[in-house]
């Protein structure tokens, strides 16, 4: 190498072991949410609590100060349906795995079980007065049918959406359900659990005439605790003239929620690698920059809880705020941030035109190679700020990665490939205001 280029090579390996700081930081925190301690940062083993500690310490080692008091911490408490014990499903002799061959529904009830099912006709399953009869068989204990199988791949359209959000649902408040799909196994988390069993299986692992069995334990916990993460960078101070009023320095909110789906009996979890520990990453990651280099608003960080059942802990801290929710000049919340090769997408885009139009003008060198504009929706935590008439994007990122709500949304399957340049717009958005 000539000599001439030495110090360009330098400023090179500067550069570069700078980002990797940057970069491998954000893989320690992604990794660490993601681990089994923290059981899909869920309801069971204590998940959510041990990742509410450990991005606390996160705030603590990076500086940020409490926003309230001397804590990080506002906790709430909500229903949720959990699912904590050894689980078990089997088609004759085999135990199929969950999450792979099988999911129960979030809001499944207990059942242990040698089913004997009946597979409903489609008039059976559109006409409630025709499967009544099997419901009182079961109420009267009669011999024959206690459950009931449905199998999805005979409904398309308006019926199957009616299926899904009306009969299932209701069918499960009666009798004991198994049904087959081959779609995609998404999960979810809920807190109105049936009075009964209710499994969706791989169409795949079963033939109708084979037996089933099932050990479901589904816990319902009315009084959980959650708890939501705030700290903040105050504002650099301002130079006041004699004349002038003291005047509180307006807010920044940078959010993301850290909960995700918990697990699915003894062993499964869902890591929620993508959604959310990715934004925990970022947002995180901004704090530290931030920490740095305060600007004149006062940046408020918090970690949410309970997105996943509804958007709980930002609802709450909606409900019972920590700042005045009238002096926030803007909220950015993050939300799936581990991929981006194809650009991200930004809901509430269409809604402020102006602030979008800044963003996208940031971006005039293209670190980001797409930057989409999205309608309102109720799809995050920026939700209920918008709501009550604080100005707020939700960002999440888009690319070849499509794991979401499943066991295969891990860490290992993050690419990570735009998350520098995208804490890069976020700074310089930030800092645009
Ligand atoms: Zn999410």
């Amino acid at each position: 190498m000539c000599n001439r280029l030495l110090p360009v090579f330098l400023c090179c390996v500067l550069f570069a072991s700078f980002n990797f700081g940057q970069l491998s930081e954000a893989r320690r925190i992604t990794k660490q949410l993601c681990s089994p301690n923290f059981f899909g940062r869920g309801y069971v083993k204590k998940g959510d609590s041990l990742a509410a500690r450990f991005i606390g310490d996160e705030f603590k080692k990076i500086g940020l100060q409490p926003l309230k008091g001397n804590s990080y911490f506002q906790s709430f408490q909500h229903a949720v349906t959990t699912f904590p014990r050894e689980m078990v499903v089997m088609v004759d002799k085999d135990t199929l795995l969950p999450g792979v061959d099988y999911l129960v529904d979030p809001n499944s009830g207990s059942s242990k079980l040698h089913w004997s099912y009946k597979q409903l006709s489609t008039e059976e399953l559109f006409d409630p007065a025709l499967f009544q009869k099997y419901v009182s068989n079961r109420e009267k204990e009669q011999a024959g049918i206690t459950s009931v199988l449905i199998d999805l791949s005979s409904f398309k359209g308006d019926s199957l959406k009616r299926l899904k959000i009306d009969i299932i649902p209701n069918l499960a408040q009666q009798l004991d359900v198994v049904v087959l799909t081959s779609e995609k196994l998404t999960h979810s988390v809920g807190n109105e659990p049936f009075p009964y069993s209710l499994i969706y299986l791989n169409a795949a692992k079963f033939k109708l005439g084979q037996s089933i069995y099932t050990h479901i334990y589904s816990k319902f916990e009315p009084e959980h605790y959650s708890t939501n993460v705030i700290g903040m960078v105050p504002a650099l101070p301002t130079k006041k003239r004699f004349f002038e009023k003291e005047t509180q320095p307006q807010t920044l909110f940078i959010t993301a929620h850290y909960d995700h789906l918990g697990g699915m009996g003894n062993s499964t979890y869902f890591p929620g690698a993508n959604d959310n520990a990715s934004g925990v990453a970022m947002l995180l990651d901004l704090a530290r920059y931030f920490q740095q280099h305060p600007t004149k608003y006062n940046l408020v960080f918090i970690a949410f809880a309970g997105e996943e059942l509804g958007l709980l802990g930002s609802r709450y801290f909606v409900n019972y705020p920590w700042v005045d929710l009238t002096n926030i000049r803007f909220l950015l919340n993050l939300d799936i941030m581990g991929s981006g090769e194809e650009g991200i997408t930004v809901v509430n885009g269409s809604k402020h035109t102006e602030a979008f139009q800044r963003l996208v003008n940031l971006n005039a060198d293209n670190i980001i190679p797409t930057i989409k504009s999205r309608g309102e929706a109720a799809n995050s935590d920026h939700y209920w700020f918008s709501q009550v008439g604080v100005p707020s994007f939700f960002v999440y990122t888009m690319g070849p990665n499509k794991h979401y709500h499943d066991i295969y949304d891990t860490y290992e399957e993050l690419s990570f490939s735009k998350f520098e340049p995208l804490s890069e717009l976020f700074r310089r958005y930030l800092e645009s205001f």
